[in-house]
């Protein structure tokens, strides 16, 4: 049993990976600005803490603490993160978090810390083209991201690494790509388009329109948080220290996606296309190096998992739509 801090463990991501690291038997300290939105979390110990504090991560990052998962991040979907109204934000509050983390598992000599990233690395040139992107690991440089998010995220990889070169410290990093599942953000503005199309469907009648941002030619993949966090711990178990991309291959365009879930609900929905933050044209996942280091492959389909996250948002929707 290992004693495990999970940093973001109030986030989509964190709260399912505090539940699996609790189902495989460690002792789980969770931290977080704010508890899990949508069930309680299963952590051992949970603390409302603000990160960008450095007394917070030395009073709780200590030698007794065997590994860190760090995925706390200021982040959101395109509508967040490509308006341009939380840039400033969104790279102080993660840089610092960051530069207080890998500072204090320097200090208290943590035996391992994984960092999530992100595909937003990528520069944006090599994802101009919606059928052919190049998100291969390689490609990360020279950088040239398409968003504030993405060089925040590239320098905390830069940060992580140097601190494994000069200190010794055990880091292992992941870029997601997409990840979506039940109980990730779903009308906080803070959603993604799996979350956000699922919504703009369950509340639609039969035969509605409802709106998709730009021509919806623009291609993604998106990955089941299952298969997300089967991936985060085939990394860490691994002596693998490059970076790996955890994402799926099966790239749809937004309008292919939108349809999926429309058929799923069984609803005839038209398409109507509006101005919105994109990012860029085509991004998915190249998954040959994480293949080959750690043997990890994504299990479930995109078709079996917007089943399984129709269904939870529908639920909510109804829940929302009780309450008035
Ligand atoms: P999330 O927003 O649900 O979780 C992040 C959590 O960090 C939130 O609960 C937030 O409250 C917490 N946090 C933010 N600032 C904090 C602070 N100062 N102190 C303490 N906690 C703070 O996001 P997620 O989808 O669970 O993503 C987890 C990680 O994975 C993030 O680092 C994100 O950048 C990365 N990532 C996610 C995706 C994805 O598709 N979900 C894709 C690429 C990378």
């Amino acid at each position: 049993m290992k004693r495990i801090l999970v940093l973001g463990a109030g986030g989509f991501i964190g709260s399912h990976l505090v539940t699996r690291l609790k189902n495989n038997g460690h002792y789980v300290i969770g931290i977080d600005l704010k508890l899990p939105e949508f069930s309680a979390s299963t952590a051992d110990e949970f603390v409302q803490a603000d990160l960008r504090n450095p007394q917070i991560c030395e009073q709780y990052i200590t030698d007794e603490i065997d590994e860190i998962y760090q995925l706390a991040a200021d982040m959101g979907g395109a509508g967040y993160l490509f308006s341009g109204e939380n840039d400033f934000n969104v790279m102080h509050n993660s840089a610092l978090i960051n530069l207080n983390v890998s500072h204090c598992a320097i200090q208290a000599k943590v035996e391992k810390v994984f960092f999530s990233s992100s595909a937003c690395i990528y520069p944006q040139v090599n994802q101009t083209d919606p059928n052919n992107p190049n998100c291969e690991e390689s490609s990360a440089y020279p950088a040239d991201p398409d968003s504030e998010y993405g060089w925040e995220k590239i320098f905390s990889e830069r940060l992580y690494h140097a601190a494994s070169r000069n200190y010794d410290l055990n880091v292992r990093i992941a870029r997601f790509h997409n990840i979506y599942g039940p109980e990730g953000t779903w009308n906080s503005g803070k959603e993604k388009a799996p979350a956000a199309l699922c919504r703009k469907v369950a509340m639609a009648n039969q035969e509605d329109t409802i709106e998709i941002w730009g021509d919806g030619t623009q291609t993604r993949s998106f990955l089941f948080i299952d298969d997300c966090i089967d991936g985060i711990l085939a990394l860490m178990e691994s002596d693998c220290t490059e970076v790996l991309n955890i994402g799926s291959e099966e790239m749809v365009t937004i309008n292919r996606l939108a349809e999926m879930i429309a058929s799923h609900a069984e609803k005839s929905i038209a398409l109507n296309h509006i101005d919105g933050p994109i990012g860029v044209m085509g991004r998915n996942s190249e998954n040959s190096l994480v293949t080959k280091s750690i043997g990890w492959i994504p299990k479930v389909s995109l078709a079996e998992g917007l089943s399984r996250t129709y269904q939870w948002i529908d639920s909510q929707v109804a829940v929302m739509e009780q309450n008035g």
